[in-house]
């Protein structure tokens, strides 16, 4: 894909100085998820990254899946992630799996025991806890630390056929357990787990830990600049040791950026998961879910979201951005693209008493005045119309120049009509309106006798189409806090479900057609729910600085 950020950032002036120095041949990067859940938007910042800077030098990016811890992961994760970076436009050059390493992992350490550079271990998880001292004092050497090369290659190769229990014995690199830096005090580099890995089925009962792993993933693949969030920066000391001591021929270098977190969003996967397990939300790709799915399923386009992230930028420090920009980038492109349309999302019956009756007109109006190539459609006028209920008012607040008894208004691309009787029910509540309209007041063609200050928008009765449309907000109310519950943390707001009606133009619509509902906001057809019967809109972004929310609780 073209690359469209001129961007220059710290990693791509990395990338530029190697390649002048001829320090690499061609760039190879890698997107290297773990499949134990879907991707979010935190995700697309790590995708454009590894992505967008291979695509610029001409290199390459692998797909692949850190799948080296079997209890988390899963096929379903494997296909969803898949779809994902697809939908977001990027083609990947290898599609991989860390798990087709297992065997070259394991070779690798076993020259690493017989270099005399890791041991088998039999401290239990909490000795070796309490064994790595702290950031001002050492660690101290495990008892089992001298084993013999034989012995460590004997035991090793017991723990790969299945002798000990899971926790029973652990590899450690060799490190130095005095480094002021923790992550090279004997790291393990191997764990026992009896546990079904979704690629590899039961053949493996030791499985190889992250920062073994990772280095070997990205050596075996031949990637050149290993890109990451900060979070790894203090295991590069690490990173590198393994490349250098398990001698890989490909030397990979890390570098650290700083991880997105959006505001009023929880961005890790292990609690996404959590409000999906807990019922919280209908599944991984809930329209209030800061995943890809979540945001496709809501209706926001591929476009707008890598524009959000190439306007980031790629910084050391992460902090956190509003989410306020993420829509900003939407409505930037929905708006050249959706075409506009009228709905009505709470309706209240509007009767024109001096319009004839069996009479239907039909009125030109352009797709999108924003893009004149979109062209025209027609829509129908009658004698009854649905009108929105907040765009009546019976005592109107000042300033208020919407419909209400005795006031003028435009019904948009139609005609003026004044508000002459208010119909209720026996509770005194507004069924009805009964107006008047201007037949010299058609819009287009030129009448400039009056002026009224309203334009309300409207759906024909007769041809409309019920619709469900649902309006939303943030999914948590504040600021993400990790020590109350989450269910606690939900906005009650945070989805509204309201019955109204679409216009007949919109009888064709299909899943994932996306919509300005003119004075609403972008709508987009939800995939999920929408039947053949009932056609469910889901709100992705409110109009810009509309009146409407100025004027909501008079
Ligand atoms: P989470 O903590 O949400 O589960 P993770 O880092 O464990 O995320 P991985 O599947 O390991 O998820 O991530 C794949 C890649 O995406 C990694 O290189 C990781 O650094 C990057 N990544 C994850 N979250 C973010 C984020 N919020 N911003 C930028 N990059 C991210
Ligand atoms: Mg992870």
């Amino acid at each position: 894909m073209e690359n469209t950020s001129s961007s220059s950032d710290f990693i791509r002036e990395i990338v530029r100085d190697d390649l002048k120095e001829g320090r690499v041949g061609k760039i190879v990067t890698r997107f290297p998820p773990e499949p134990n859940g879907y991707l979010h938007i935190g995700h697309a910042k790590s995708i454009c990254i590894n992505f967008g800077i291979a695509d610029e030098f001409g290199g390459k990016t692998n797909l692949r899946f850190d799948d080296t811890n079997p209890l988390k992961e899963d096929s379903e994760y494997v296909k969803a992630i898949q779809e994902d970076v697809a939908w977001l436009g990027f083609e990947w050059d290898g599609l991989y799996f860390a798990s087709d390493y297992f065997e070259e992992m394991y070779q690798r350490a076993v020259l690493l025991i017989q270099k005399g550079k890791a041991y088998v271990d039999d401290l239990s998880a909490d000795q070796l806890r309490e064994t790595r001292g702290t950031l001002t004092e050492p660690g101290q050497n495990s008892p089992y630390r001298d084993r013999s090369v034989e012995e460590n290659l004997d035991l090793f190769e017991r723990m790969r056929n299945g002798d000990f229990a899971d926790g029973k014995k652990v590899l450690r690199a060799k490190i130095d357990m005095a480094s002021p830096n923790l992550n090279l005090r004997d790291p393990v580099l191997y764990r026992i787990s009896h546990a079904k890995h979704h690629n590899t089925g039961d053949k493996w009962c030791i499985y190889p830990m992250y920062a073994f792993a990772h280095p070997l993933e990205d050596a075996i693949e031949g990637v050149t600049h290993s890109l990451c969030t900060l979070e790894f920066k203090d295991q590069r000391p690490l990173y590198d040791w393994v490349v250098r001591e398990c001698e890989m021929p490909n030397v990979p270098h890390q570098y650290e950026f700083g991880r997105l977190n959006l505001t009023n969003t929880v961005m890790s996967k292990r609690y996404l998961k959590k409000l999906v397990d807990e019922g919280l939300v209908d599944g991984w790709d809930d329209p209030r879910m800061p995943t890809i799915s979540g945001l496709r399923r809501r209706g926001f386009t591929p476009e707008s979201i890598r524009s959000f992230i190439d306007e980031l930028g790629i910084t050391v420090a992460g902090g956190e951005v509003d989410y306020k920009l993420l829509e900003h980038h939407a409505r930037q492109d929905l708006n050249l693209k959706a075409p506009r349309a009228m709905a009505v999302i709470r309706p209240l019956k509007v009767v024109i008493t001096n319009y004839p009756e069996g009479q239907v007109e039909m009125l030109e109006v352009k797709v999108n005045p924003e893009d004149p190539e979109m062209g025209t459609k027609q829509i129908p006028f009658s004698r009854e119309v649905y009108i929105e209920q907040e765009d009546f008012m019976e005592v109107p607040p000042p300033k208020y120049h919407r419909l209400y008894p005795g006031n003028e208004v435009r019904l948009k691309d139609a005609y003026f009509v004044t508000c002459n009787d208010v119909i209720k029910d026996e509770n005194g509540n507004v069924v009805e309106l009964h107006c008047t309209y201007d037949p010299e007041t058609k819009s287009g063609t030129g009448f400039t006798a009056r002026k009224v200050k309203g334009t309300i928008h409207w759906v024909e009765c007769k041809s409309a189409i019920p619709a469900e449309f649902r309006l939303y907000e943030p999914l948590l109310a504040g600021d993400y806090d990790e020590e109350a519950s989450l269910e606690e943390q939900i906005n009650p707001d945070s989805v509204k479900v309201a019955q109204g009606y679409i216009g007949v133009d919109l009888k064709d619509t299909r899943p994932q057609d996306k919509y300005q509902f003119v004075r609403q906001g972008y709508f987009n057809v939800d995939p999920k729910d929408t039947t053949a019967d009932l056609k469910v809109f889901n709100l992705i972004v409110s109009l810009k600085s509309s009146f409407k929310i100025e004027q909501k609780t008079p």
